[in-house]
């Protein structure tokens, strides 16, 4: 069976959060996968971004293309590698310098190119190159594609209603995942001539959407099966709040949408073997987590060096409850913990970051650092011992799950992924199954008694919290069981 999985980003080639995680790891965890009694030949397709140039050489290149862009064309080469990590994956690149070789990925110095919509209709068409191009060169005979979020929705619309007609693409079933649907790539319709279609696409039932016009529509329409990354996300999204104006279509799709929680790949985040770690350790080490979370207060000038670390790493936006950490500066500070955040930059949010960085500064025990910074992030969600995430809405969330893996609990907003995946604790008849602490309603107060109760049982009651920690840090969080669900799903399409 053949499949590609095809992403604008993908750990370790290009990340900038959830989604570089995930369809980064989740080939490789594929690929050791059976259907039935065939193997699963998985392959990633990632644009080729500038920090990724040192992996190729000429002999990499495998074909050139002439891409239909507007009144242009454009050419665009593929680059094949192997996987580093695993021979059996390989990796098509595609190559075009002027829309992929800069220093960001969608931005840059926290402005978003502004030819965002066209970088993505060209990859969505060299996708569909390259695969009529393997099976007229070398007899390849794709049979699902898995894209991811709008950047790669509309190849689902090239597949399936543009060059259908095409033997290459006979039979070829797609499946889309919303990572987050929130972004939507909705761009003016000055952009619709880069596409190269009619414009009899451009209605409501395919990629209008208020007068934009809307890659992800293409995706949510013309997919075989449309997946988000937890159960809860993919009821919430049918529902005004939090369907980002989509809820409507959401629930006429229901009959194909399904979700499938998240998983965490071992090789990457497991304090056992984690690269970005000095003291490595497990549950029958945890005492390492003190030497980790010394040797950041060090690096942190913390004076208490006995005080809890609590951290939260993130993009700096306001899905991830930026208002309530913001309103709550004042308690915080008054916790015996110290803090540290690290966000990555948003340009958008300018004059909060400065207001931001002003309240944190006024507090002696909180750290706020603006940067993407892998290693740290490993760092600090080793070195924590509990871990903020009071987002509005989480389509799935990874840090809650990797700060459970490696000790440190979560404290939660109660909703998409965070509701799937963090048990809270409520008293001793949860004291079994409690992994973290959440809260339902989004309010200062509730977030505050939260802690509250967080510190409370850290402080005086260190039995119950030790227990939660080891049922934290004893959940099966693999990435494993998320791609087994998604094998089934693959399996349901095929066999139709
Ligand atoms: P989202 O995809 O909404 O950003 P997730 O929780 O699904 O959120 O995944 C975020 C991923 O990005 C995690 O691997 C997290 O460690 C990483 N990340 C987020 N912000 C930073 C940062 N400032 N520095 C390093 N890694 C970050």
């Amino acid at each position: 069976m053949n499949i590609f999985m095809v992403s604008s980003e993908a750990y370790p080639f290009s990340k900038t959060g959830g989604l570089g995680d995930i369809a980064g790891s989740f080939p490789l965890v594929l690929s050791s996968m059976k259907f039935g009694s065939s193997k699963i030949n998985a392959s990633l397709l990632i644009p080729l971004y500038k920090q990724n140039y040192k992996l190729i050489s000429k002999k990499n290149i495998i074909a050139e293309f002439q891409i239909e862009y507007g009144k242009e064309t454009i050419k665009t080469e593929i680059a094949k590698i192997k996987h580093p990590e695993n021979d059996n994956v390989d990796i098509y690149f595609i190559k075009q310098d002027s829309m992929f070789k800069r220093n960001g990925i969608y931005s840059e110095n926290g402005n978003d190119y502004p030819d965002n919509a066209g970088r993505f209709i060209l990859f969505s068409k060299a996708v569909i190159k390259l695969i009529i191009h393997l099976y007229k060169e070398e007899k390849f005979k794709l049979d699902i594609v898995h894209i991811h979020d709008w950047q790669t929705a509309l190849t689902a619309l090239y597949i399936k209603e543009v060059y259908n007609e095409e033997k290459a693409l006979e039979n070829i079933k797609v499946i889309f995942t919303i990572h987050n649907l929130a972004y939507q790539g909705n761009f003016p319709t000055n952009i619709y001539p880069l596409l190269n279609i009619s414009w009899k696409f451009f209605v409501h039932s395919r990629l209008e959407f208020y007068g934009y016009v809307s890659f992800i529509k293409a995706g949510i329409i013309l997919s075989d099966i449309v997946t988000t990354v937890s159960p809860s996300y993919s009821l919430e999204i049918q529902r005004e709040e939090f369907g980002c104006g989509m809820n409507n279509l959401l629930m006429d799709i229901s009959y194909k949408l399904y979700g499938i929680l998240n998983g965490v790949y071992d090789n990457s985040w497991n304090p056992k073997t984690d690269k970005h770690i000095k003291n490595n350790y497990d549950l029958n080490s945890i005492k390492n987590k003190m030497l980790i979370r010394n040797s950041l207060y060090k690096e942190f000038n913390f004076s208490n060096k006995n005080y809890p670390l609590v951290t939260m790493i993130s993009r700096f936006d306001i899905q991830k409850g930026l208002d309530l950490i913001y309103q709550s500066f004042f308690e915080l500070s008054s916790y015996n913990a110290n803090f540290i955040f690290l966000f990555s930059k948003n340009n958008y949010l300018k004059d909060f970051e400065k207001d931001f960085i002003d309240r944190a500064d006024r507090a002696k025990n909180i750290k706020v650092l603006f940067a993407f910074d892998e290693s740290l992030a490993h760092r600090l969600t080793a070195g924590s011992d509990m871990y903020l995430m009071p987002s509005r809405f989480e389509p799935c969330g990874l840090n809650q799950i990797y700060s459970m893996k490696y000790g440190s609990l979560p404290i939660v907003h109660a909703v998409g992924g965070l509701k799937d995946t963090v048990i809270n604790y409520n008293g001793n008849k949860s004291i079994n199954k409690a992994s973290g602490f959440s809260f339902n309603d989004y309010s200062i107060k509730s977030f505050v008694n939260t802690m509250d109760l967080a510190f409370d049982l850290y402080y005086n009651k260190k039995n119950v919290w030790d227990k939660l920690i080891l049922n934290a840090m004893n959940k099966d969080y693999s990435l494993q069981k998320t791609v087994l669900e998604y094998v089934k799903l693959y399996k349901k399409l095929l066999v139709k």
